[in-house]
């Protein structure tokens, strides 16, 4: 699983950050946009990621920063023949954005869109991932999405079952789900004897814009990762929460007390360039030592 960071910047980009959009990438399920601001077609191609295999777009909030991508976005990936469907989550409001987009300019997508307007709760959940989105505090409606991957069975201990006389076959694949099968001799075999430890699923928390709020600490309980906003220092408190963000120091504290494992920082303010990286990562880490921070292109194993 790797998230892979296209956007950094908050409100406009700077030349070295573009504005927010977040790839997360998933074994055997494609890849998952969060945000899609101006331009994140472009990133697109100077990254690794193919439009073809974006399966799901998660909009945190309508603020054009997030959003003002779509439209191109989804053009070109009609224009390239990509079939395959795609799926768009965002609060009230994102259907009209894009039915608007399209209409106005006379354009039109060819691969099934869907569009589905979220509530708080659970938006999805195939039984590989569930994700869930959470109220934040913004100046406008905004959510943030919590990923969760499903435990996966124990390994199959296959050279036991060599041992104890049990011939490989078909019955294998269900041996591995934990079932129970009868062999042609008879025998009664219980796959759950067999498997090792389940292999816990990977969580990730992805945060809009958003000031420190009692929903952060959910959203990002125990996470593998949290994505979180860092707009301003930790001197600028008052400035970033009367906009509806959190500052370096608001973030830390949030992934401390959620107890998440990693916090990955982005949505930093154009006022701050890469001489001032340094001095954002020691403040965030003066709360929260696992830290790092984002940048474009930046990629993260999770
Ligand atoms: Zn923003
Ligand atoms: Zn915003």
């Amino acid at each position: 699983m790797y998230l892979t960071f296209l956007g950094t910047c908050a409100g406009t980009p700077s030349l070295q950050r573009n504005v927010t959009a977040i790839a997360l990438t998933l074994p055997a399920a494609g890849d998952w946009l969060f945000d899609c601001g101006e331009a994140t077609q472009h990133q697109y191609m100077r990254s690794a990621l193919k439009p073809g295999k974006l399966e799901k777009i998660f909009i945190t909030h309508l603020h054009g920063d997030h959003i003002f991508g779509l439209p191109g976005l989804l053009t070109s990936r009609s224009m390239s023949s990509i079939s395959q469907p795609l799926t768009v989550y965002g609060p009230a409001g994102i259907r009209a954005f894009i039915d608007n987009a399209l209409s106005l300019s006379g354009s039109w997508v060819s691969f099934p869109l869907e569009i589905i307007e979220i509530d708080e709760g659970v938006i999805f959940d195939d039984g590989g991932y569930r994700v869930t989105a959470f109220p934040l505090s913004h100046v406008v409606p905004c959510f943030g999405y919590r990923i969760e991957q499903y435990d996966k069975p124990g390994y199959l201990d296959a050279a036991r079952l060599k041992a104890e006389g049990i011939p490989s076959g078909p019955w294998f694949q269900q041996l591995k789900q934990g079932a129970t099968i009868i062999l042609p001799d008879g025998r009664h075999v219980a796959g759950r004897d067999y498997l090792g430890p389940a292999i816990k699923g990977k969580s990730v928390a992805i945060f809009g814009d958003t000031a420190p709020s009692a929903a952060g600490r959910l959203l990002a309980e125990n996470v593998d990762v949290m994505v979180h906003e860092t707009t301003l220092e930790a001197a600028m408190a008052e400035k970033a929460n009367s906009r509806g963000h959190s500052t370096t120091v608001q973030a830390a504290c949030t992934a401390r007390d959620a107890g998440a494992k990693r916090l990955i920082a982005t949505h930093f303010s154009s006022r701050y360039g890469t001489g001032d990286m340094p001095r954002l990562l020691a403040e965030c880490q003066s709360v929260f030592p696992a830290t790092e921070l984002a940048y474009d292109f930046a990629v993260f194993e999770i």
